[in-house]
């Protein structure tokens, strides 16, 4: 099968014929459609200090797809032939504490396909019958292949209670607008998102309703009275993994606000620790996706209204993965699908 592989310890991507995966008793092989390129494909591509330490060669890497189941492990019988899928990336121990607790996507012993695992940037994946996720008809391949950040997005935003409050979301790439989304989608009163990339920006007015703020020329204080909110925000997500962004999240804040953090700082960041503290602001970590209720939550929402399809800004053939690579590297893009059917 054609499959990209980090092939060498260096930058970079290779497109080469690897053997079909051969799966186990409890085990699905799935033919993939779509696939997303994610962030984290760009740090395996880069071949950065994170993914050296991580990531062995060779590995075929990409863990956002949809496809379609194709095998059955013998002992898989809930799932049919030709039902199709997306699936949680994350394959989980079942030994851990958190998950006999059922905090599956607390394990600490979890690997990731396309980082720990081989991966789905492939024309077929193995991947254990646990992980499927069935897609309804009515969410397509290009929405299956986008799950997994979406199922970021909707986690961090699910973290706290949105109803009526007013959400300040920092970072406006493609899992900070699908936050801002659903957002909207679950009843905030106002969302505001800020970046200092204006593309970005505009991107995430047209997938939804909410106030855009370019904090390089533009003061974030300067909303709130123009909002009519009294005081700041109530809710905060913090999507950009930077430290001047989550400074001015804290500043922004109203006494009591609640941050739910997915953006990954590049390393150890200062934080004004008592400004958190006299303002009792909740700050809460969030890793990946709830195993499986974010998926459920998300696949619910999806069918009842929530559109994120105007996120996935570019298409490519599988063969033309290395222009898929620059649309993402410019960091202009939102989602950048790759189609494996052809
Ligand atoms: P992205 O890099 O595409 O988007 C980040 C955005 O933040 C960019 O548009 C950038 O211009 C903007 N930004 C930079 N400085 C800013 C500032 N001072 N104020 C406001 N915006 C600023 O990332 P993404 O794919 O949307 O992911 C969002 C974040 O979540 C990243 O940090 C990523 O590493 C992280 N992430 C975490 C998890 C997890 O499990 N915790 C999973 C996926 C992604
Ligand atoms: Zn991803």
């Amino acid at each position: 099968m054609k499959s990209l592989v980090k092939a060498k310890p260096e930058q970079g991507l290779w497109m080469q014929q690897s053997p079909v995966p051969e799966i186990g008793p409890d085990d699905v092989l799935i033919r993939i459609n779509k696939t997303g390129i994610c962030g984290t494909d760009i740090h395996i591509w880069n071949w950065d200090d994170w993914a050296q330490k991580t990531v062995p060669v060779p590995m075929i890497t990409g863990h956002e797809f949809a496809g379609e189941i194709v095998e059955l492990g013998k002992n898989v019988t809930d799932l049919t032939l030709g039902q199709r899928c997306s699936g949680e990336g994350h394959l989980i121990g079942k030994n851990s504490r958190q998950s006999r607790a059922g905090h599956f996507h607390l394990d600490p012993d979890t690997r990731g396909i396309g980082v720990n695992e081989q991966g789905a940037f492939a024309q077929y994946l193995r991947l254990p019958a646990f992980n499927v996720v069935p897609l309804p008809d009515e969410i397509s391949d290009d929405i299956g292949a986008i799950l997994d950040p979406l199922g970021n997005a909707v986690h961090t935003a699910l973290s706290f209670d949105l109803i009526g409050e007013d959400v300040l979301i920092t970072g406006a790439g493609p899992i900070g607008i699908m936050a801002a989304a659903v957002a909207r989608h679950a009843g905030a009163r106002n969302v505001v998102i800020t970046d200092i990339n204006p593309a970005r920006l505009a991107l995430a007015e047209q997938v939804t309703d909410l106030v855009p703020v370019n904090v390089a020329n533009e003061e974030l204080a300067d909303v709130i009275p123009r909002l009519k909110m009294k005081q700041g925000f109530d809710v905060g997500m913090e999507m950009s993994g930077n430290q001047v962004a989550l400074d001015q999240m804290i500043e922004a804040m109203v006494m009591g606000g609640r941050i739910a953090m997915l953006g990954i700082p590049p390393g150890k960041s200062p934080v004004d620790w008592s400004r958190i503290v006299f303002k009792a602001i909740t700050i809460k970590g969030v890793y990946g996706r709830e195993i499986f209720e974010t998926w459920y939550k998300m696949i619910a929402m999806l069918q009842n209204g929530l559109d994120v399809s105007k996120v996935i800004t570019h298409h490519f053939d599988f063969n033309d993965f290395e222009q898929g690579f620059a649309a993402m590297k410019s960091g202009t893009s939102g989602k950048v699908v790759l189609d494996w059917t052809k």
